[in-house]
């Protein structure tokens, strides 16, 4: 892994699959803006850490996502540092029973196996209504993009550089990316139109981009997304459950399903554009033998 200078004392780490940015407070203290993954990136990250001398003295989330928040208590622990995140995001990773309460479909038992690291206790908890905070006497400007993930925010650091989290997607991911997820779309639709109004210097997207202009890649962002939820849609061709729907796009799509875990995963996303058509009146439900059905709005 190695070190990227973004602009001023804002750097980022760069994991390959992730830019993970820090904000310098001084040549040995930093502020990282989300750990990344364990499995797979932990160790790197803390070679990285401990070949700079850096000591971390705080953590500030974009948001509770297994990739964002993966070495938050691992990091804690090592440097005594503090957490600071979104009051809801903060909520859902403060326990294992929490983090049942938002992955829903899946059994206690598995939560606490594939999520049980992400618990952690956040000692600032940003409010929605707050568009900055102040870290160890560093001041970052917070702007709020749910949608995503429930209470998204974006960071700016005090060099004008945007943090976007998981608020955009780069290039390199649409090319790959078969059902981009976000937990209610509709919503970071919205995010992502308001983010046309920035003018900052810098951009860092988390998977993964570095840009001095953002404008067409949030067209390029709301296209994609768009036309993922269109193939959905084309996919529904009579009253179906979301289990049928799901069948068909699975085939699609040459999505691979083989295990109970990628499963759950698939249908998280698919609901998320299943919903969304519903909110853009592309889709009814109806009830169909005691069936919640989805079928195409003809009107
Ligand atoms: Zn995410």
């Amino acid at each position: 892994m190695e070190i990227l200078k973004v602009k001023g004392n804002t750097y980022c780490i760069d994991t390959g699959m992730t830019y993970i940015p820090f904000y310098k407070i001084n040549d040995e203290e930093i502020i990282m803006l989300d750990t990344g993954w364990k499995n797979g990136e932990r160790e790197g990250i803390e070679e990285v850490l401990e070949r700079n001398n850096f000591k971390v003295r705080a953590i500030l989330n974009s948001h509770a996502h297994i990739d964002h928040i993966g070495n938050n208590t691992y990091l804690k622990n090592k440097y005594n540092c503090i957490i600071a995140m979104a009051a809801y995001e903060a909520n859902i990773c403060s326990s294992e029973v929490n983090l049942k309460v938002f992955y829903g479909s899946q059994t206690l038992k598995e939560v606490k196996e594939h999520f049980g690291h992400m618990v952690c206790k956040t000692d600032i908890s940003i409010a929605e209504d707050q568009d900055n905070v102040s870290i160890c006497g560093v001041n970052f400007k917070i702007l709020h993009t749910p949608g995503h993930s429930p209470a998204h925010i974006c960071i700016i650091t005090p060099d004008d550089v945007a943090y976007m989290g998981d608020a955009l997607i780069s290039y390199e991911v649409m090319k790959g990316a078969k059902m981009p997820y976000a937990y209610i779309l509709s919503e970071d639709m919205k995010s992502k139109a308001k983010l046309y109004d920035l003018n900052y210097s810098k951009y860092v997207v988390a998977h993964k981009g570095m840009y001095d202009d953002i404008k067409k890649l949030i067209s390029d962002n709301i296209d994609f997304y768009e036309s993922r939820a269109m193939r959905v849609y084309e996919a529904i061709d009579e009253a179906m459950t979301i289990e049928d729907i799901m069948k068909v796009v699975i085939k699609r799509f040459h999505i691979r399903i083989n295990d109970v875990y990628k499963y759950y995963v698939i249908e998280r996303m698919l609901k998320s554009y299943v919903d969304y058509l519903y909110e853009i009146e592309k889709l009814n439900l109806i009830m169909e033998d005691g069936f919640l059905k989805y079928i195409k709005n003809e009107n």
